[in-house]
């Protein structure tokens, strides 16, 4: 596509973002945070506040908290110690799903919020990186990449709508960047201007969901459960501190209009004891559940990330965590690429590492969805059967596990079998700080090395690892003379169960390698590091 004419105004950006939903607005802030000039545009003037996401995992607390918002002690964030169910028409247990506790990085498996309150902080932080730009109300109408950059055009809308209008005599834009990221969402534009196309698993479901606020909490058997029902299949969870979310799923005789009016809500609530006398609604909205990915993230000056690559059925509550880690994996590697010391094979390596992950949790949620989505009674009566004989089983040796996960191919040493998967985070002490390994030393790429074998680091290979703004660090108990203090033994356990001298830990907190000796740190090291910088021929 080609540029509209005449724009009023022009802006030149290291990078610009379309789309200010969750993604956009993380993407805006860890590239600003890094000095970048961002520009950033979104549609509507302000947010259009749909129920949507409810909860995220301990990888996606960790990287707020990188960003200053804290889970654990955030108002508009709670957690419930609780596993998560899966319920019959008859209330017998189906599959239990360990939720208990927290996970090796410190934070708690599962976060429970409402997503308007959480675009709402990320668009304050946003607003306070003096190098960044959002433009709200300006539709991107228009976008061209060439080899030196994008070229993105915008108008400005009318505020108050839900449908795009131009305003007239409004302000129409041009924006030139180096690189253009397409956080626009499950249309995008960017992804439709660079002819990708999504490749669809063919899961396609209608649910109503319901958002309420109880003047006093229910309180179930359970905090978070899916009633496998197939009367209607109903999802029973929280929705953030003060509020409980519902979703049904609509049947085929259901009129989709009929459904999506606070009257037909009441009457699906009204089993759940929610009434309008003890509780308000506060959103509705009937999305379609879909699982759809692209193949090729990257194209030429642009990426495509969140819901503009990937859909998946809210089942396991990831879609708006797997756009979170597209941006978190991808802000490190367009840093290096926008300091040259990268080219687009790091950027080919993104889009391998998160299609792959991001379609893991596709087909995972798909496959919760082929649980739930059932309305057949004798096709639900045989699941039951054989679900109700795999959790008397499973009991036997507590709840199922809750997944873990690994990046497609990429930046990590793929015969590492700690490798491609989220790392630990223990207490330490460094430098006079305490606390979390994030909030006491801080971010970016780190290895880890135990006293003892400092010296195993190459001098050349060290050297390459500051060019990546990475540093060695040593890490040991309290009289160990280690620059980072283990307080709680949470590094030194980790890494004698694996055998490891050294951890090589990435920005996005993912393991890159462990290595047993100086030999094998040098050869890990220095793939790693050719997969990422361009070094010159020698
Ligand atoms: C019912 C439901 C429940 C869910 N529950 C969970 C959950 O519990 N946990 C979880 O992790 N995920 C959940 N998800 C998924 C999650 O909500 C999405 O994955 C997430 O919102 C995607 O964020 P995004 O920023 O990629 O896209 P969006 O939030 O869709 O943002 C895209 C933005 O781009 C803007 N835009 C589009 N086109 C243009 C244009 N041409 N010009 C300018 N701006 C444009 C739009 O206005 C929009 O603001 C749920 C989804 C649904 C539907």
């Amino acid at each position: 596509m080609t540029p509209a004419s005449a724009p009023t105004v022009e802006h030149t950006a290291d990078v610009v973002i379309n789309g200010l939903g969750p993604v956009g607005l993380l993407a805006t802030i860890l590239l600003g945070r890094q000095g970048y000039r961002v520009h950033a545009l979104d549609r509507w003037h302000t947010q259009y506040g749909r129920p949507r996401a409810v909860t995220f995992d301990h990888e996606i607390a960790r990287v707020l908290a990188m960003i200053g918002i804290d889970p654990d002690n955030d108002p508009a964030i709670d957690f419930h110690d609780d596993h998560y169910y899966w319920l019959n028409g008859d209330g017998e247990i189906l599959m239990e799903i360990d939720w208990l506790g927290k996970e090796d990085n410190g934070f708690r498996k599962r976060y429970w919020f409402s997503q308007p309150e959480l675009e709402d902080r990320l668009r304050v932080i946003a607003q306070t990186l003096p190098n960044v730009t959002l433009h709200f109300g300006r539709d991107t109408v228009a976008f061209a990449q060439d080899e030196d950059g994008v070229t993105l055009d915008f108008r400005e809308t009318v505020p108050g709508l839900r449908t795009v209008e131009y305003a007239e005599g409004g302000e129409s834009g041009r924006i030139r960047a180096r690189y253009a990221i397409g956080a626009d969402g499950a249309n995008s534009f960017l992804r439709e201007s660079v002819g990708a196309e999504m490749t669809d698993l063919g899961f396609l479901f209608h649910w109503l969901i319901v958002d309420t606020k109880p003047e006093v909490m229910p309180s179930y058997r359970t905090h978070h459960f899916q009633v496998c029902d197939p009367v209607r299949p109903t999802t029973v969870v929280p929705g953030g501190p003060g509020r409980r979310r519902w979703e049904f799923m609509m049947l085929p005789d259901d009129d989709l209009q009929e459904m999506l009016t606070p009257q037909a809500a009441w009457k699906l609530l009204e089993p759940w004891d929610i009434r309008p006398d003890n509780a308000s609604l506060e959103r509705l909205a009937l999305p379609r559940f879909e699982a759809k990915y692209l193949e090729k993230w990257h194209h030429g000056r642009t990426m495509l990330v969140g819901d503009a690559a990937h859909l998946m059925p809210p089942f396991a509550g990831e879609g708006m965590c797997a756009g979170l880690r597209d941006v978190v994996n991808l802000a490190w590697r367009l840093d290096l690429v926008l300091q040259g010391l990268a080219d687009g094979n790091l950027l080919d390596a993104w889009s391998d590492e998160r299609r792959d992950q991001a379609k893991w949790y596709i087909e995972f949620s798909v496959d919760l969805g082929k649980i739930i989505c059932i309305t057949d009674p004798a096709e639900a009566a045989a699941r039951d059967a054989r679900m109700l004989a795999e959790h008397a089983e499973q009991s036997k040796v507590g709840p199922l596990p809750a997944h873990e996960t690994i990046l497609g191919p990429g930046t990590w040493v793929a015969e590492d079998g700690t490798a491609g998967k989220t790392g630990i985070q223990g207490r330490v002490a460094h430098q006079g700080r305490t606390g979390r390994f994030d909030d006491a030393v801080g971010h970016g790429w780190f290895l880890l090395s135990i006293p003892e074998a400092a010296g195993d680091l190459d001098p050349g290979l060290a050297a390459d690892l500051e060019r990546v703004g990475g540093r060695q660090l040593t890490v040991g108990g309290p009289d160990s003379g280690a620059e980072v203090i283990d307080l709680d033994g949470t590094y030194s356990t980790w890494m004698s169960e694996h055998g490891a001298l050294h951890l090589l830990m990435r920005p996005d907190f993912y393991v890159a390698f462990v290595a047993g000796d100086a030999a094998e740190l040098t050869t890990r090291l220095d793939t790693i590091l050719s997969g990422m910088i361009v070094r010159a021929a020698a």
